[in-house]
């Protein structure tokens, strides 16, 4: 195959543009650097990017150093738009998604416990939303296991759904993507969070009424041949448990790690529709401080054997627990150092999302669509 041949030079745009989505803005000679294509093929491919409205130039670097000023490249912000959901147990957020990685969050509704009826919620958004942009893919948040390929949501415990056929529910013109929530709010995390740029092993950790993982491996999200790593919110941390969780196995480490957790131990009435809305209430009563105190400690159990397990650099914790502040996190820390094996926690370091006022996931499902849209890329 002769080296300038079609097939090569769609590679290398897409090479160009995956460099520029993780690292935006980056100057043409970076991208040369980072890919080892040549500084005339980086001007060539980025010229026709630009043509063809993936990317733009967006101004200057290196106003006061000597020598050249180099102009920085962007993703064209609306270049491609995804609509974008965030499926909680209770509440469904949705929002749009642009090409450069901005999420605008759009709206909310209850959850259908049907998975029929909650598709066809997201079938009219879709048809309400296209009237106003053109949205070219869907992406969706799944609180359980999907298989991508299938596009199926083999479970979703805490909404009992299992065996979800998007692709039967959800009949619509644009492809439909979906991942776990953790996977894409530690995908999220990779492409937003400028301590993660030189990290390659790190954990997304997302507490709700279930506990998910997000798994990044060698630099990549680490789903697993049938899509179910990370399910580490099913890892046994009592083997003597008689307790038993909906996966069906007893003593798992989500059973005393997520918020439902902290709402039975606390046993009174807590004004709020759902787990979530007790736990906010929860938070601010002074007679739960020592239930929350020993919830950090449950939270650690697993965080010990995750890092004994992958030896991350980063945990980052996601979820309703992100504002419960710093002593609630120092807890965490403490009893991951003391339990830890010594080596594995020498440079680890443990934080909790920088996503507030959106949700990490929704975020993730927004990269997600943009990585789809990269790679057909021609
Ligand atoms: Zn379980």
């Amino acid at each position: 195959m002769k080296y300038n041949s079609p097939r090569i030079k769609i590679l290398n745009k897409k090479s160009i543009l995956k460099v520029i989505h993780e690292n935006h803005p980056i100057s043409r000679s970076d991208i040369s650097e980072v890919t080892g294509l040549t500084p005339s093929s980086v001007t060539r491919l980025t010229k026709e990017l630009i043509d063809e409205g993936y990317i733009r130039e967006i101004g200057t670097m290196g106003k006061n150093s000597p020598g050249r000023r180099r102009i920085l490249l962007d993703l064209r912000k609306n270049a491609f738009l995804s609509l974008v959901f965030d499926i909680g147990v209770n509440i469904t957020t949705y929002g749009i998604g642009f090409f450069d990685g901005e999420v605008e969050p759009r709206g909310t509704f209850n959850t259908p416990k049907e998975p029929v009826e909650f598709f066809n919620i997201v079938k009219e958004i879709y048809e309400r939303i296209s009237g106003e942009y053109r949205i070219s893919r869907i992406s969706l948040s799944v609180p359980g296991m999907v298989d991508m390929e299938e596009k199926k949501i083999l479970l979703a415990p805490n909404l009992e759904w299992e065996n979800v056929n998007i692709k039967e529910l959800l009949k619509v013109d644009v492809p439909v993507l979906a991942d776990n929530e953790a996977n894409l709010s530690m995908l999220a995390e990779k492409y937003h969070s400028e301590d993660l740029r030189n990290v390659k092993e790190a954990v997304f950790i997302i507490i709700r009424e279930g506990v998910g993982t997000g798994l990044m491996i060698d630099g990549k999200i680490f789903r697993g041949p049938s899509f179910t790593a990370g399910e580490a919110g099913h890892m046994t941390v009592n083997m003597y448990s008689d307790r038993q969780c909906h996966c069906s196995n007893w003593g798992c480490w989500e059973l005393v790690s997520s918020i439902n957790w902290t709402i039975e131990q606390y046993g009174k009435e807590l004004p709020g529709k759902n787990a979530i809305e007790k736990f906010q209430a929860l938070k601010q009563r002074n007679d739960a401080k020592r239930i929350l105190m020993k919830f950090a400690e449950n939270i650690a159990v697993g965080i010990v054997n995750l890092v004994n397990i992958l030896n991350p650099e980063l945990v980052i914790l996601g979820g309703e627990v992100v504002d419960l502040g710093e002593n609630f996190l120092d807890i965490i820390k403490d009893f991951v150092h003391q339990r830890a094996l010594k080596a594995a926690v020498k440079d680890l370091k443990i934080r909790t999302t920088e996503f507030r006022n959106i949700s990490s996931n929704l975020v993730g499902a927004a990269v997600l669509a943009v990585e789809d849209i990269i790679e057909e890329v021609k």
